[in-house]
């Protein structure tokens, strides 16, 4: 995890023994499952180190637990093999932590994989953000809610916001030219009780291409009838 280790420094952060143990058993494990069924197409050593660790990561420039709030709610939508929340979880393990996907395959890795990283207190979700976001125990109940590579701007604040409590965040990992998608998702974030907050530029020698996290402020309630019925945020995004 040497590459990890070194990536890490560039965000103020130095992974301990530990950490970096736990960061192997992830990588073993999403190696070994995914000879069996598809959960990520970057399997290489350094890449995963760089591509899903360290890109996680960077959430670290925009966000931390405070210490008036020492053990934050936290929910990954669309966590697919569990990022970006399980490194979060690695480097802050006071977090409480759900991670949700739609996809029985990639939630029945997850419940592997937090026993093997001897993390009980995960709380794995098979179901669709648009279902899960009505009922009341994970609606506007998150300080954090993260998402990375899972829909457009647009679509993905409907997927979100909902989930954030009143003053809480959304960060949403983006890369490229994200200019127009986030035009485009204005009128939504608005719609749905947000606010755009920061379009932080993650400057680090390790990516090549230009990554972005998108920082939205949960401000006002969100209507009740949001989000959409299942598919309508991705077919039609509130524009
Ligand atoms: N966050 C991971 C996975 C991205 S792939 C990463 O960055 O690598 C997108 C994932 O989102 C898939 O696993 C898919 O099953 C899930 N997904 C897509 N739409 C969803 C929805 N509406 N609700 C819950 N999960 C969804």
């Amino acid at each position: 995890m040497e590459k990890l280790k070194i990536g890490a420094e560039g965000l103020s952060l130095k992974l301990n023994e530990k950490q970096l143990a736990l960061f192997q058993t992830y990588y073993a494990e999403l190696i070994d499952w995914n000879q069996r069924m598809n959960l990520t197409a970057i399997t290489e050593y350094d890449k995963v180190q760089i591509n899903h660790f360290l890109d996680s990561l960077t959430v670290l420039s925009v966000w931390k637990p405070s210490a008036n709030n020492p053990q934050p709610e936290v929910i990954d939508i669309g966590t697919g093999a569990g990022v970006p929340g399980i490194p979060l979880k690695i480097v802050f393990p006071e977090i409480r932590l759900i991670l949700m996907d739609s996809t029985n395959k990639k939630t029945t890795f997850l419940n592997h994989l937090k026993q093997k990283l001897r993390m009980d207190d995960i709380k794995v979700i098979t179901g669709r953000a648009e279902e899960v976001a009505h009922r009341s125990p994970y609606r506007e109940r998150f300080d954090l809610v993260l998402a990375r590579a899972v829909a457009p701007m647009a679509t993905l604040v409907e997927l979100t916001l909902p989930f954030c409590k009143i003053r809480g965040k959304v960060i949403a990992h983006k890369k490229g030219d994200i200019g127009q998608e986030i035009d485009g998702a204005k009128k939504a974030i608005i719609v749905l009780g947000g606010k755009l907050e920061e379009l932080k530029s993650i400057d680090l020698p390790e990516f090549s291409d230009r990554r972005y996290l998108v920082v939205i402020d949960k401000i006002a309630s969100t209507p009740e009838q949001y989000p959409r019925s299942s598919g309508m945020p991705v077919k039609k995004p509130i524009m």
